[in-house]
C-alpha cells in the first residue's frame, strides 16, 4: 500500500506549484485536483486568488466529546535554481532509492503521507472516534496569505481542531545507540523588518557635508553586524541538545550562556550546518537581506530601504528587537525608521497529551523505542495561526538512516532536495499508526 505515497509525492513535484511569493504563482489547483483524483472524494475548495485553492475535508467524529484532529500539510514549494541541480528538480525521478525534487522534504513528502494515511477515513471506510480535518494548503511558502490564514480567520468553525500535525518532519537522531525522534512542536517568531532612511539630493562632485541617507544606513547596519545578537537557552533547547550525539564537555557548554558563542565556533569548523543551526536554536538573528537606495552614480542617495530577515525566540518580542535594534545601530538610530512586515510572536505547544503519546506509541511500534526530542522550529509554518487560537500542533516524520539530521537542514529550500523512497513509507506508516492510536485512545 505505501507505495502509493511515493507516487503521489512524484505527482505533487511534477505539478510545479511553485511560490514566488506573488499572488499570480503557486497554482495549488493543480495539487488540489491530484489529491481529488487518488482520494474519488471532494473537499471543499477554498481560492482566494485565481488558481490559489486550499481544500478542507473535515469528517464528523463519532463521539462529539472526543478531541479533533487535523492533518494540515502545504501544497507549495519554493522556486529552484536550476544550474545547482545535478536533476530536473519538477522530474521526481528516483535515483538510488531518492525521490529528487522540489518539496521533496518540504514538504510534499509529509504531504503524500498524510493523504493515504487519511484516505480511509475521507472515503467512509473508517470512522474516526473525533473529527478527522485534512487541510491541503496553498501558499505556506509566503507567509500563509492566501491559505491557512484566510482560513483559521474566516472559517474557524470549519478548520477548528484541538490537535494538528504539519511541518517540519527531520530524520531521527541517533547516539551511540540511543534513538530519539525529532518532533517539531514550536517556532520561533518572525519579525521582518525594513529600514528606511532619508537625506537630502545633491551633486555626487560635492558631496562634503551633504545629508546621504546611504551612508546613514550603511553605518546603521555595520552596526548591526558587530553587535552580538542576545542568546537564550531555554528549557527545550537544554532537552533537545543532548540528543544531538556531541561530546559531554560539548554538551555541557552549548547549555552554558557563557560557553555557547564559543562552542558554536568551534563547532562551525567541522559542521558549519550543524553550528548554524544551533546558533538559530539559542539567539535572536538577524540576516540582512536586501539593500537599495539612491538614484544614479553622480546623485547623493536621497533614500536608502533594506529588509531584514529577523527571528526570536519564545519572549524575544517586538519590543524586545527593537530595543536590540536601536542599540545595535548605535549614533546612526535616530535616522532610522523601522517598519515592521511581519510581527508574528514565537508558539510553542506543550507536550504530554494524547496526540504526544500516540505520537510515541507509533514510534515504538515502528522505531523500537519511544525517545520523542522536542524541537524549535526556526522556520515559520502555518501551525502558528492553529496554535495562536490554541490548539496543540506538532511536526513529525520516520525516516530511514539513510539521511542525518545534519544532511536534512541543507536540503531544505536547497538543491538536490531528496528523500528516501523508504522514508516516504515510514513516515505514512507513522500516520496510519498515529490515526488509529489517537482515535482509539481518545
Ligand atoms: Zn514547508
Amino acid at each position: 500500500m505505501s507505495h502509493e505515497a511515493v507516487e503521489l509525492l512524484q505527482a505533487l513535484i511534477r505539478n510545479q506549484c511553485v511560490n514566488d511569493g506573488t499572488p499570480e504563482s503557486g497554482f495549488e489547483v493543480r495539487s488540489v485536483a491530484t489529491l481529488a483524483e487518488y482520494l474519488g472524494v471532494e473537499g471543499e475548495v477554498f481560492e482566494p486568488a485565481p488558481g490559489r485553492q486550499s481544500v478542507v475535508y473535515r469528517i464528523p467524529g463519532e463521539d462529539p466529546e472526543a478531541p479533533s484532529l487535523a492533518l494540515a500539510p502545504h501544497l507549495d514549494v519554493v522556486p529552484v535554481d536550476r544550474g545547482g541541480w545535478s536533476v530536473d528538480p519538477f522530474a521526481a525521478d528516483i535515483v538510488d532509492g531518492f525521490v529528487f525534487g522540489r518539496g521533496a522534504v518540504d514538504m510534499l513528502n509529509v504531504t503524500a503521507a498524510m493523504t493515504v494515511a487519511a484516505r480511509p477515513y475521507l472515503v467512509g471506510e473508517r470512522k474516526p472516534r473525533g473529527d478527522l480535518l485534512f487541510c491541503a494548503l496553498a501558499d505556506e511558502e509566503n507567509g500563509g496569505r492566501l491559505g491557512a490564514m484566510p482560513l483559521v480567520e474566516n472559517r474557524w468553525d470549519l478548520v477548528k481542531a484541538d490537535y494538528l500535525l504539519t511541518e517540519v518532519a527531520y530524520p531521527g537522531l541517533l547516539v551511540d545507540d540511543h534513538k530519539a525522534v525529532p518532533v517539531s512542536i514550536g517556532e520561533k517568531g518572525a519579525y521582518w523588518s525594513i529600514l528606511e532612511t532619508a537625506g537630502s539630493p545633491g551633486h555626487g562632485s560635492l558631496p562634503y557635508g551633504t545629508d546621504n541617507a546611504l551612508e546613514k544606513m550603511v553605518t546603521a547596519l555595520a552596526g548591526m553586524v558587530d553587535t552580538p545578537v542576545p542568546a537564550d537557552i531555554t528549557e527545550d533547547w537544554a532537552a533537545f541538545v543532548r540528543n544531538l550525539g556531541l561530546s559531554e564537555e560539548s554538551t555541557r557548554r552549548l547549555v552554558d550562556i557563557d560557553q555557547l558563542d564559543d562552542e558554536i565556533d568551534r563547532i562551525a569548523v567541522s559542521d558549519p550546518t550543524l553550528a548554524r543551526y544551533i546558533h538559530a536554536a539559542t539567539h535572536l538573528t538577524i540576516s540582512t537581506n536586501i539593500l537599495r537606495a539612491g538614484t544614479k552614480t553622480n546623485v547623493v542617495a536621497d533614500r536608502a530601504h533594506a529588509e531584514l530577515d529577523i527571528r526570536g525566540l519564545p519572549g524575544m518580542d517586538r519590543e524586545f528587537v527593537d530595543s536590540h535594534l536601536q542599540k545595535a545601530m548605535g549614533t546612526a538610530a535616530g535616522h532610522v525608521e523601522i517598519r515592521p512586515i511581519m510581527d508574528s510572536d514565537a508558539t510553542v505547544s506543550t507536550i504530554g497529551n494524547p496526540l504526544w503519546e500516540a505520537i510515541g506509541d507509533a514510534v515504538e511500534e515502528l522505531d523500537g523505542h519511544r525517545n520523542l526530542a522536542p524541537t524549535l522550529m526556526m522556520v515559520a509554518t502555518d501551525a502558528r495561526f492553529w496554535r495562536a487560537r490554541g490548539t496543540v500542533c506538532y511536526g513529525v516524520g520516520l525516516f530511514d538512516d539513510r539521511m542525518s539530521f545534519s544532511e536534512m537542514l541543507t536540503l531544505f529550500h536547497g538543491q538536490d532536495e531528496r528523500v528516501s523512497a523508504a522514508s516516504v513509507e515510514r513516515t505514512t506508516t507513522l500516520y496510519e499508526r498515529v490515526l488509529a492510536r489517537f482515535f482509539a485512545e481518545a
